[in-house]
C-alpha cells in the first residue's frame, strides 16, 4: 500500500465520489457572478458578486444537493469539463490537479482544517456582496469587477 495521500495517487477520473467532492477547498471563489470583459472580447471576469445560494461565511453552496432547482445554469464539475473552464480560479484544487501540480499547503486535505483555506485569505468570506442586494440596486454586476478571485 502506498502511504500517498490518495490526490497524489488516483487519476481525476478514477477518484471514488467522496474522494472528489473532498478535493473542493472550500473557497467559494467559482460561485461568485461573472461579467464579459470588457477588455477582452470572449473572455470573462470574476465580481465580488456572490450566487443567491452561497453562504458568504461558511463559503459554502446552502444547497448544494438541491442547487439546480434554484439555479440552473450552476456547472457541474467534471474532469474533462475541468479543462474547458478557463474562468477556474487559479487556486482550484480540480484546476492544480488536472494541471498535474499539486495541492497548496492551505488546503483543507493538507492541513486536516476546513478553516486553513479562509485563515489562508484564499477564500471568498468577508469579501462579497449579495446577488439580492446587486439586483435591487440595479442589478450592474460590472461595478464589482474583482481581480482577487482569479
Ligand atoms: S474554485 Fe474549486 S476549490 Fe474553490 S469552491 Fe470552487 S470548486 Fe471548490
Ligand atoms: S448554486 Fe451553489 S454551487 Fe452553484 S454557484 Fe451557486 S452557491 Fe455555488
Amino acid at each position: 500500500m502506498s502511504n500517498q495521500p490518495f490526490w497524489k495517487i488516483t487519476p481525476l477520473e478514477a477518484m471514488s465520489p467522496t474522494q472528489w467532492e473532498s478535493l473542493c477547498d472550500g473557497c467559494g471563489k467559482c460561485c461568485l457572478g461573472m461579467v464579459d470583459d470588457p477588455q477582452k472580447p470572449d473572455a470573462l471576469k470574476h465580481t465580488s458578486v456572490a450566487c443567491r445560494l452561497l453562504d458568504p461565511h461558511e463559503c459554502r453552496c446552502s444547497s448544494y444537493e438541491d442547487r439546480h432547482r434554484f439555479v440552473p445554469d450552476c456547472v457541474r464539475l467534471t474532469p474533462t469539463k475541468i479543462k474547458t473552464l478557463s474562468w477556474l480560479p487559479s487556486t482550484c484544487a480540480y484546476r492544480l490537479l488536472s494541471e498535474g501540480k499539486d495541492l497548496p499547503s492551505w488546503h483543507p486535505l493538507v492541513t486536516g482544517n476546513s478553516e486553513s483555506v479562509h485563515n489562508a485569505g484564499m477564500s471568498v468570506r468577508g469579501r462579497t456582496v449579495s446577488e439580492r442586494e446587486v439586483q435591487q440596486n440595479g442589478g450592474d454586476f460590472t461595478a464589482y469587477i474583482a481581480d482577487w478571485p482569479t
